[in-house]
């Protein structure tokens, strides 16, 4: 059967489910997304995305157009109605058709987009080993231009990251800020280790509050290590004694090499491993 998306509040086959060519989301990337986890059935933390979606949206001038229990319903009925156990929500609201110029008032209709389906990972030996990153030119968007805390569809940024992630070989890549700092990866949070601390950077670094670093935050707590949400520099990534990322999609993934530096033993760390030990238990029982 084919896959069913939620979209203008009804399920339609996927290959029913369109959107005007004159929508902003698709002429400017005027709108914001939401990536989620479902584990055995049950969307992950989906309070806290629709916060975030409802705050990325508040900050672009967006009113979605439903309430949150509303939007509650129609994630489940769309992860219900695809059969999906484990697996992958992306939720799109765009700006809606419009003209061709830039005037978000032209724009009526705002599309509500619910995509439920299975979820590639990152293959399991980049688990068992550790990623080797780099750090890329490409600068994260400065807060006062495009805050990267609104998660909007205008991914560009990331994107061009990417590729030269990509180009030197590696899956993910490391940005700094506008001053130099660590800011994050092109779709994963980034955390350190050094001397029995957790460090990450702060959200006025300027990236996205990531809803697997709030938790990664909570699980420290369990394992009573202080976290320190403090500008890191790149030195700090090459003395730690561990890295890791967190994202929705990676969840937890250790990071062994960056800008062909080993960090600490070159294998994934203890700490690490003990968080994403927690983080399994914390999402599938
Ligand atoms: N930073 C960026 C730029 C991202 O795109 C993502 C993934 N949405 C993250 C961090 C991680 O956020 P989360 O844990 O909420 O998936």
């Amino acid at each position: 059967m084919s896959l069913q998306i939620w979209i203008n509040g009804k399920l339609v086959p996927k290959e029913d489910a369109t959107i005007s060519v004159y929508d902003h989301g698709l002429l400017y990337g005027d709108g914001v997304f939401e990536g989620l986890r479902v584990y055995n059935g049950k969307v992950f933390r989906l309070e806290d995305h629709l916060e975030r979606l409802w705050d990325s949206a508040q900050a672009i001038w967006l009113e979605i157009p439903m309430d949150v229990p509303e939007l509650v319903n129609a994630v489940n009925e769309t992860v219900r109605a695809n059969g999906i156990q484990d697996g992958y929500v992306r939720l799109v609201v765009t700006r809606g058709a419009g003209t061709l110029g830039l005037d978000p008032n032209k724009c009526s209709n705002p599309q509500v987009i619910i995509i439920a389906d299975h979820i590639t990972l990152y293959p399991d030996h980049f688990y068992q080993n550790g990623l080797e990153i780099v750090t890329v030119s490409t600068t994260r968007n400065h807060p006062a231009a495009l805050n990267p805390r609104i998660k909007s569809l205008n991914y560009l940024n990331n994107i061009l990251a990417k590729i030269e992630g990509m180009q030197a070989g590696c899956v993910e890549a490391l940005m700094l800020n506008h001053k130099g700092e660590v800011a994050e990866c092109t779709g994963d949070n980034i955390f350190l280790v050094h001397n029995q601390q957790i460090l990450t950077p702060p959200i006025d670094a300027g990236i996205l509050e990531g809803i697997t670093r709030q938790v990664v935050i909570e699980l420290a707590a369990k394992l009573k290590l202080p976290v320190r949400e403090i500008p890191l520099t790149r030195h700090d990534v090459y003395i730690a004694d561990e890295c890791f990322l967190t994202g929705s999609a990676a969840e937890i993934i250790p990071v062994v090499k960056v800008d062909s530096r080993t960090i600490g033993s070159g294998k994934p760390g203890p700490v690490t491993g003990d968080l994403t030990t927690l983080f399994r238990t914390a999402t599938r029982t």
